[in-house]
């Protein structure tokens, strides 16, 4: 009954998409460029590998773009409008940023498992939102991540508890980093996993939010992990 259930409403979905793309044929989600996702010179900003410091001694995360301009109007469009068509292309950079980086920064072994970590949301944002944003992007990195010869699997095993959610701008960085700080927790124990743990989330702004990830998975046994992002806020000296 359940699955009768769900797939008349993916096919009610998928008729509502069809038909509100009759009626309002979408543009991109950086610059509103008629007919496209993310056209090609939005995904040009979201091809770089920026470093950006993480508070304490955590290390530092990866990025693939500065948030601003059109980036931070595509997240934007991405996270509080709904916009999941741009799961594909934001998933896609975020995966040959992690290519990138296990070429030259952190060399890899192919033979290594990857497991990709989403940035924990909060129970009162999925509400929000209707979903975990940063899980559909970790999936798809991992088919892209084993399409290049890796062995990636999307591994959500950090929760947020007991969190109060609002969004990044609404509540401002310094304000969201106290209310997590803590509540970041590890689903398994993670002792003798010898994968490369590669947290993913949206955007970096303090860092306090990735760093705290980063700490929770060494502290559950994981002995390499790294963070990868959509955007970061430029360090105070760029
Ligand atoms: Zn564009």
């Amino acid at each position: 009954m359940g699955t009768v259930i769900s797939r008349f409403l993916d096919a009610l979905r998928f008729w509502f998409a069809a038909i509100r793309d009759v009626l309002l044929p979408r543009g991109c989600a950086g610059c509103d460029k008629p007919d496209e996702v993310l056209c090609a010179s939005c995904t040009r900003l979201f091809r770089h590998v920026y470093r950006k410091m993480l508070p304490g001694d955590v290390g530092r995360c990866y990025g693939c773009s500065w948030y601003q301009g059109a980036v931070r109007h595509a997240i934007l469009d991405w996270k509080d409008h709904g916009d999941e068509e741009c799961d594909r292309p934001f998933a896609l950079v975020l995966a040959d940023l992690a290519l990138k980086i296990l070429e030259r920064q952190i060399p890899c072994d192919q033979a290594r498992a990857l497991s990709l970590v989403a940035a924990p949301s909060s129970v009162a944002s999925m509400h929000r939102r209707g979903r975990w944003q940063t899980l559909p992007l970790t999936r798809l990195m991992a088919r892209r991540l084993n399409d290049h010869g890796f062995s990636a699997l999307a591994r959500p095993v950090l929760k947020l508890e007991g969190v109060q959610g609002k969004s990044v701008q609404a509540a401002g960085a310094q304000s969201r980093s106290r209310r997590i700080e803590g509540h970041v927790h590890v689903t398994e124990d993670l002792r003798g996993d010898d994968s490369l743990f590669i947290v993913v989330d949206d955007i970096v702004t303090t860092g306090a939010t990735m760093g705290q990830c980063i700490s929770a998975l060494r502290a559950a046994g994981a002995r390499d992990v790294i963070g990868l992002a959509l955007a970061c806020t430029p360090n105070r000296d760029e």
